[in-house]
């Protein structure tokens, strides 16, 4: 199925040139158009909610780009479908049978399985859950969903922008591999802290003191003080858009110096 997907998408080639809109757009007309799936395990909808601030693009997208076939909050169907893409928004709960499940058949059923917004990328705030609770008192443990499964690409993010996701899905559509190599990349960077930017970027004397992290942070964890990020940890939810944001933990030149025409 991957293989089948992964032709479907280009992914074998490398593009030459990043395409325009109107490429886009011929791509999509030419080949049957994506079956995509939202699937909802332990999250709050808020990706699902940025997916549809898509204004400008939405209805062309769903008219004419993508199927959505599958969705608990979009799509009246109860059995899964064989998808081309799932967008799996949630951390997924070990005590919770149905949802280890249901991950689970969707790996089996998706080509490419994608970890939409930190929740499901890096366990986000859920990486706090402790049990306890009615009226599940045992459902303690949330983790990723790529400590159980396969993922291809992440999309971290609480919730993870408009653009970003609409960009990415775009970008699938046209095997823009460079666009989706970061995303590929963050498949594994599941264990995600504030203080990465310490131990990643300012300990290995990469800090260019640019403010970034702290303008990406939605918790107010992260302050400059001195030119570097310092982190309040009481604050931080773990969902790793600081790191992800700062310039230092990767510069896709290549891919910056082909958009702008250098
Ligand atoms: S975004 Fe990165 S480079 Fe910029 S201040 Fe934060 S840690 Fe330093
Ligand atoms: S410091 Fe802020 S942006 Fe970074 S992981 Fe924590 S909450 Fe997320």
């Amino acid at each position: 199925m991957l293989a089948r997907i992964k032709e479907f998408l280009g992914m074998e080639s490398k593009p030459k040139e990043v395409a325009s809109e109107q490429e886009v757009e011929k791509v999509a007309e030419e080949k049957p158009k994506p079956r995509i799936g939202y699937i909802h395990l332990s999250g709050c909808t808020g990706d699902g909610m940025s997916l549809t601030e898509n204004y400008d693009i939405l209805a062309p997208l769903l008219t004419e780009m993508i199927d959505i076939v599958y969705g608990q909050t979009l799509v009246d169907l109860w059995e899964m479908p064989e998808m081309d893409i799932a967008l799996v928004e949630g951390s997924v709960c070990l005590q919770d049978e149905h949802s280890m499940h249901e991950l689970m058949e969707v790996r089996e059923k998706a080509g490419l399985v994608v970890a939409f917004g930190s929740c499901a990328a890096t366990g986000c705030f859920t990486r706090y859950s402790r049990g306890g609770q009615q009226a599940q008192p045992s459902h303690e443990s949330f983790v990723p969903i790529a400590d159980i499964v396969k993922v291809d690409l992440a999309i971290p993010g609480c919730p993870p922008s408009p653009e970003i996701i609409a960009k990415t899905v775009v970008a699938a559509i046209n095997g823009d591999m460079d666009y989706l190599q970061p995303m590929m990349d963050l498949a594994g960077y599941t264990e995600a802290c504030g203080c990465d930017l310490q131990y990643k970027v300012v300990n290995q004397a990469l800090c260019i003191g640019c403010g970034t992290c702290a303008m990406a942070c939605q918790t107010r964890a992260l302050t400059m003080t001195n030119g570097r990020p310092e982190l309040n940890s009481a604050r931080c939810i773990k969902c790793g858009i600081c790191y992800v944001q700062c310039p230092r933990s990767w510069w896709p030149a290549d891919r910056i110096n082909k958009d702008l025409g250098l």
